[in-house]
């Protein structure tokens, strides 16, 4: 009789936003992995305004799409006069990963043009999480579909379902802000004298408005803005009227005004957040991933690039486990050690910026504020590691502590061996 293959590895992927849809494409790369993704929407769609593809997104998702035409990365402007404060250039970059921006439903089409739709399910909100005896996990769906897996992603966004199995006691908190999205014709914004066909960030003490064209006679009007609880509203994608976002930028310049007055379509997302998570793992046999793993309210305009990261990482170290014949709680960890440091880099910033907030509240000049802001966020550039070169770091390093530990096994020599190029 001919022996039999072992059984594949159950993974099931809650979500298919950016960072679901990306560990499927990784994950169907493993082929000692059976996936399948679970999303609760009847249908893919994403809300209809703009995601900026910064040089670490591209590193992952390397596909072309369109830039700004003078190559800069973001324009920084004084809301009130339109002085150019900052024009930050990228020619550090190599030009295939210079920033772009693009509708978020081009983003969702490239990725799902790699996806097996054959194993996504829709309609499938996940309700219930219960761990076996055996370690397998159950879930249940608010249809009454059942299955189990072996591993759990959750890339179920940041009210993540998984995670409230993971972090019960987590919780989000409303960040005082309210983001406002809105889309206007390009033809309409670029024939207001003097408006700049960029990637834009308009500066006042209090709110902030960006500006960018998607291309497509489609230009994008986004602003984040400080509301109190009680006047923010509390569901997200509402709409909101032209002449209420218009009333919260009366201090900005002329030009702005006009632009705000010809948006065909606004909505509002009050953002929330919550506290940097101790690990980004539970279980065994739980893994986070995405806005799951990080909940931040697009702080940095980099959630998808995270998302990207967090699913090559994943999918990895998983693999490093399975070729070494190590339980794939082993691949957690290691999945753990490299991005759990990374979000709480980000975190620790975020906490500079509110410090650096708060001290702005004693300048009452616009000019002087936006002046501040400049010098408190903008002047450093963060710079962002490069995830392949933390991964490749932290594997060998696992190896070589491992090794010593183990006396260096034979059988496992000859599985490393064979595998490291694959990694
Ligand atoms: C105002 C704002 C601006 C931003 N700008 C940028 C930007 O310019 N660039 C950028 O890269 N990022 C940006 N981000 C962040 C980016 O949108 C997110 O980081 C990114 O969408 C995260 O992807 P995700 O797949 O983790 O989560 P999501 O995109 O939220 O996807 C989660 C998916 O899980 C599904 N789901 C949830 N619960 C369940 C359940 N129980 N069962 C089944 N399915 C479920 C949801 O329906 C959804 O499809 C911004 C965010 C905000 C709020």
């Amino acid at each position: 009789m001919p022996a039999q293959s072992p059984p594949k590895l159950r993974v099931g992927i809650i979500g298919a936003g950016p960072a679901g849809l990306a560990a499927a494409i990784e994950f169907a790369k493993l082929p000692f992995v059976e996936t399948r993704i679970y999303e609760q929407a009847r249908e893919l769609r994403e809300m209809g305004a703009g995601i900026s593809l910064h040089h670490n997104t591209w590193r992952m998702l390397d596909r072309d799409l369109f830039r700004p035409v003078d190559g800069h990365l973001v324009q920084h402007r004084n809301g009130r006069t339109g002085e150019l404060l900052l024009s930050t250039g990228q020619e550090d970059t190599p030009a295939r990963y210079h920033q772009a921006r693009t509708l978020r439903t081009v983003l969702q089409k490239a990725l799902l043009r790699s996806v097996d739709r054959s194993r996504l399910r829709l309609s499938s909100r996940l309700i219930a999480i219960v761990e076996t005896s055996t370690g397998a996990l159950r879930l249940r769906f608010e249809d009454g579909h059942e299955d189990e897996v072996d591993l759990l992603v959750g890339a179920d966004g940041i009210r993540s379902t998984v995670r409230k199995f993971a972090y019960p006691d987590y919780r989000l908190t409303y960040t005082g802000t309210t983001a406002y999205r809105a889309l206007a014709d390009a033809s309409d914004i670029l024939s207001i004298p003097g408006f700049p066909d960029a990637n834009t960030f308009w500066h006042g003490p209090q709110n902030r408005l960006y500006t960018c064209n998607l291309r497509n006679n489609v230009y994008e009007i986004a602003a984040r803005v400080r509301l109190t609880e009680d006047a923010a509203p509390v569901s997200w994608g509402q709409e909101a009227s032209v002449e209420d976002f218009g009333a919260r930028f009366k201090n900005f310049a002329p030009m702005l005004q006009r632009a705000i007055a010809k948006i065909k379509v606004v909505k509002t997302y009050a953002l929330f957040n919550g506290p940097r998570l101790p690990r980004v793992v539970s279980h065994g046999s739980v893994a986070l991933i995405g806005d799951a793993s990080h909940p931040l309210a697009g702080e940095f305009g980099t959630g998808a690039g995270c998302a990207f990261e967090d699913a090559y990482v994943l999918t990895r170290a998983i693999r490093w486990a399975h070729d070494r014949g190590y339980h794939i709680r082993n691949g957690l960890d290691l999945f753990d050690q490299v991005r759990t440091p990374h979000y709480h880099a980000m975190y620790d910033i975020l906490d500079g910026f509110a410090r650096s907030s708060e001290s702005r509240k004693k300048i009452t000049s616009f000019d002087d504020t936006a002046n501040q802001i400049m010098e408190d966020e903008w002047n450093n550039e963060i710079s962002w590691l490069i995830v392949e070169d933390v991964w490749h770091q932290a594997w060998r390093a696992e190896d070589a502590r491992r090794s010593v530990l183990d006396g260096d096994n034979d059988g496992e020599k000859v599985t490393r061996a064979e595998s490291t190029s694959h990694l």
